[in-house]
């Protein structure tokens, strides 16, 4: 670690001159977005996705944005590698078209949650077994949103040294609240019996026991295994922040803090190893272990440096509260006090209250829309037609989204309601 600290005395600006320079020039440009990763694999199932020249209005420079994705697998890889070439599609195609960037930052968050479910959907449709996590984050401007299921992490580390998480655990060993809604969904929640009685490991679901309680694919385990997304969006300041995404293969052998400390101040792919290699050292290869590091950073040649503790007490802010109306948070105004502002957190299992009535975005009038596969129904569609899919319209809600047949029954599992396709009798 001594090694460690000789090299980063080189790129060090003050914390004073990056304030004073953006007081001066009174307008933030868009940050740079730096990235590194790094991965040791032992079973060969997690994987990643890079891709950090998203364009909101294709051909518009402009208008960039970036995303980075880990995907875990269990049980196979067939399901990290279809949400690793599906979901980001599934996501955009559920974005509204023609709008500004703070309304499409604003339309995020339930767009992750029916490309989640959509993509899930997709991966069952094709009958293979195996799951995976996903831990997804869009990075636009100074913006962080970040959409997760199963135990795959996102870090924040700011300037002024606060390290926050910025996904919750989808553990049935640490998550009582997800232990519950499984239970209440038909799951059963124990851990292995051995023989002679003889309980061992963590909390799983049964059948399948499965440690997760939120995966995409799983088709196999139960639907209460469900896909949808915590999702969180903060604003950082303009100083700049850091990311640390990563599989368990890190977050069983490093806290966030230690995660964090152990290459702060250091360029985002050196990080990235040194943060695989601290996790191994403290652990062994027990698992797969990746980790993608990305810096926001306010001009080219600044790294991330680790502020002085003098410095750190005015800087260091706590997160907005958590506002209790569902889905109505507002976003907040932005105080350039705090280093990080919450703008948006939801974690509700439920998709009636992730997607509300409006959604999706971009509806004609008298079409209805699926609000998660996007197919549309035409008013003189016939229900009883076999070609395209159908729409029940018993499924019409009051206060929920409209959806399809099928992802209507998708719905209906996923609360442990038996399925809806069939009158009951
Ligand atoms: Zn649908």
């Amino acid at each position: 670690m001594s090694q460690l600290k000789v090299s980063r005395v080189k790129s060090l600006v003050p914390l004073g001159t990056l304030i004073g320079h953006e007081l001066r020039s009174g307008k933030v440009e868009k940050p740079y977005v730096k990235y590194g990763q790094a991965a040791l694999a032992k079973k060969g199932e997690d994987y990643f996705l890079i891709n950090p020249d998203c364009q909101r209005i294709p051909g518009d420079p402009t208008t960039s944005f970036s995303v980075f994705a880990i995907f875990d697998g269990h049980n196979g890889i067939s399901a990290a590698i279809f949400a690793k070439e599906n979901l980001l599609n599934n996501v955009l195609s559920a974005m509204p078209q023609d709008v500004g960037r703070e309304e499409w930052l604003q339309a995020l968050p339930r767009a992750l949650v029916a490309g989640f479910v959509r993509t899930d959907i997709e991966f069952q449709q094709k009958g293979e077994t195996s799951g995976t996590t996903v831990t997804f984050v869009v990075i636009d401007g100074w913006t962080i949103t970040v959409a997760s299921v199963g135990d795959s992490r996102c870090i924040l580390d700011t300037q002024g040294g606060v390290v926050s998480l910025l996904t919750v655990d989808h553990r049935l060993e640490d998550n009582v609240e997800e232990r519950e809604r499984v239970t209440a969904s038909g799951g059963a929640v124990g851990r292995l019996n051995l023989f002679g009685g003889n309980e061992v490991g963590p909390l799983r679901c049964w059948p399948g026991g499965l440690c997760l309680s939120r995966s995409i694919g799983d088709k196999d385990v139960g639907e209460f295994i469900v896909p949808i997304p915590h999702v969180k969006q903060v604003k950082i300041s303009n100083a700049g922040g850091r990311l640390i995404i990563a599989s368990d293969g890190i977050w069983d052998a490093l806290s966030s803090d230690l995660a964090a400390k152990s290459c702060r101040g250091l360029p985002a792919e050196l990080s990235a190893k040194l943060v695989v290699k601290e996790a191994l050292r403290s652990r062994g290869l027990k698992d797969d272990t990746t980790c993608v590091v990305v810096d926001i950073i306010p001009s080219e040649n600044l790294v991330l440096l680790p502020i002085p503790k003098k410095k750190q007490s005015f800087l260091v802010s706590l997160f907005g509260k958590k506002s209790q109306n569902g889905m109505t948070k507002a976003i907040s105004k932005f105080s350039t006090v705090k280093s990080v502002e919450e703008l948006f957190e939801e974690g509700s299992a439920m998709l009636d209250e992730r997607l509300g009535k409006n959604f999706p975005p971009n509806q004609s009038p008298g079409v209805f829309r699926c609000a998660v596969c996007l197919v549309d129904k035409l008013p003189c569609d016939n229900e009883l037609a076999n070609s395209g899919p159908m729409f029940s319209t018993a499924s019409e809600p009051l206060d929920g989204p409209f959806l399809c047949t099928t992802c209507q029954k998708k719905k209906d599992a996923m609360e442990g309601k038996k399925a809806t396709g069939t009158a009951p009798a």
